[in-house]
């Protein structure tokens, strides 16, 4: 069934007509009119020759053959502009003395953030709107507005103490891309948006993509409510903070809130969507590579397990009568490990990333031991399996040593694949403009994991050094950045083509 026009989708129909009586009136060049031109022709053969299905693999992928596209040439962007624009971001932070950037959803320096993100949509003469949580879409109006447009975008939350480039780069890059083709003087045919997603960093409310998990309908309206709000941890909640932050005022509830940000069906609203992002690990430096194009995206599953045992005198607890908590976290930590490496593949990970241990004396025997391990692959099967593994190990291991077992599996995001088309166009970008690339899977979470529950997705990679992340010096050179944001222009552009 198809998507009802929305508010935004009706208000621009107008725009459209006004823009095909331009066309028709024989006011345009001859160079525009030929562009118009070599453009439908362009869309009539594409839509015809268009790849469908998904793949699961690389070796499944189409070889790509790259169509000629009526793209203006040369798309330029400039090598200073988006680092200019990354390091003025990076200066709202809530800690300004500190090391790096901190910015959290809803803070002062994320509304400023935001202010400075929707100065530069309007700049690029795009159509700016909020939704009811806060994302933010700047749209370039298609040809054909009524069809589903083509997105990018990415978050400008930052975790404490953390880099300019993580989520930025994917916020800034899309909107530099889109000036770059109007000053090619190309025309999309979809409409093309640049997007700010609300809170894709868990700090503040204990739950990553929030933005993106309501477009896709992922959230839970009661669950969004039970969440902490850590910087008002007795009265806050999620749309408290998004009200005070002068979003969700026409919504009735929480869960009216989620629906009004719901993009709707599979492919309804976005025909394409593509995540700009730095690596955030060291492949593409060490192989120096210029674009990474992502086939998948894993997904973490998170354990939350605790022994108890009853503890004693570290003195006068005789070995043979210990029931020590620790040892059992121990021995399943060791065991953590060898189920990932049990699989044989590098894109599974098991970590034991908290162990804390109660009473927490140096003369006391362990009572307590409390455990949260953090899986992730890019096969969701196989990572349950381990998951699987790792509690019935706890089980037995609490058997063996008359210790007590619980555990709580906290969040099983399902992994996601890449489209085709969506890799293949980010893929025939890199070859127009002669840089060097490589398939790869993303083992960091993204909003993208959730777009592409609503839309074809994929991620373009650019290298970042030594793979550093989540902290201060966080860095992609001006080069890495400008071959990036070219490589998306183009790749916006023929899928908007499309
Ligand atoms: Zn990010």
């Amino acid at each position: 069934m198809s998507k009802a026009l929305s508010p935004f989708e009706r208000s621009h129909t107008v725009s459209c007509a006004v823009l095909v009586l331009f066309i028709m009136s024989g006011k345009q060049s001859r160079k525009s009119f030929l562009a118009c031109l070599s453009l439908l022709v362009f869309s009539i053969s594409e839509s015809s020759a268009s790849v469908s299905g998904e793949c699961l693999a690389d070796a499944d992928c189409p070889t790509l053959t790259a169509p000629e596209q009526p793209i203006p040439s040369p798309v330029v962007v400039d090598l200073a502009t988006v680092p200019a624009q990354l390091l003025s971001l990076a200066k709202l932070s809530d800690v300004e003395s500190g090391p790096g950037v901190t910015r959290l959803i809803f803070t002062d320096s994320d509304a400023a953030g935001r202010a400075y993100v929707r100065s530069l949509m309007e700049k690029a003469e795009l159509v700016v709107r909020e939704d009811a949580m806060g994302n933010i879409f700047g749209r370039w109006v298609g040809s054909e507005p009524t069809l589903p447009a083509v997105g990018s975008g990415s978050h400008a939350d930052a975790i404490p103490n953390s880099g300019a480039y993580d989520g930025t780069l994917g916020v800034l890059g899309p909107i530099e891309a889109i000036a770059a083709l109007k000053r090619a003087g190309f025309k999309p045919k979809r409409s093309i948006d640049a997007l700010m997603f609300t809170s894709e960093e868990p700090t503040r409310f204990g739950i990553s993509c929030v933005g993106s998990r309501a477009m896709a309908s992922k959230l839970d309206a009661v669950y969004l409510d039970s969440l902490t709000d850590i910087l008002n941890p007795d009265h806050g909640s999620f749309r408290n903070a998004a009200l005070k932050a002068g979003y969700a005022n026409n919504t009735l509830n929480t869960k009216d809130m989620l629906s009004q940000c719901s993009l709707g069906d599979y492919g309804a609203y976005y025909d394409s969507f593509i995540e700009l992002h730095i690596e955030q690990g060291p492949e593409l430096e060490e192989e120096n590579l210029s674009i990474g194009v992502v086939t998948a995206i894993a997904a973490p599953a998170a354990l939350r397990c605790s022994f108890t045992g009853d503890g004693g005198h570290a003195g006068a607890q005789l070995m043979h009568r210990r029931n020590d908590a620790l040892i059992a976290a121990a021995e399943l930590s060791s065991a953590v490990e060898k189920f990932a490496l049990d699989t044989k593949s590098d894109d599974t990970v098991a970590t034991v990333g908290v162990l804390k241990v109660g009473p927490g004396a140096i003369n006391s025997v362990p009572r307590t031991a409390d455990m949260e391990i953090d899986v992730r692959d890019i096969d969701g099967e196989r990572r349950d399996k381990v998951v699987s593994k790792i509690i019935s190990r706890g089980q037995e291991i609490a058997k063996k040593r008359n210790v007590r077992w619980s555990h709580e599996i906290v969040n099983a995001d399902p992994p996601a694949t890449c489209a085709p088309k969506v890799a293949n166009a980010i893929e025939a970008a890199a070859k127009k403009l002669k840089l060097s690339s490589k398939r790869m899977v993303s083992r960091a979470y993204h909003d993208s994991l959730f777009m592409s529950e609503v839309a074809p997705t994929g991620m373009l990679f650019i290298p970042c050094h030594k793979g550093f992340s989540h902290r201060p010096d966080e860095f992609a050179s001006a080069i890495d950045i400008k071959n990036g944001v070219e490589a998306l222009a183009l790749a916006l552009a023929s899928l908007s083509l499309a």
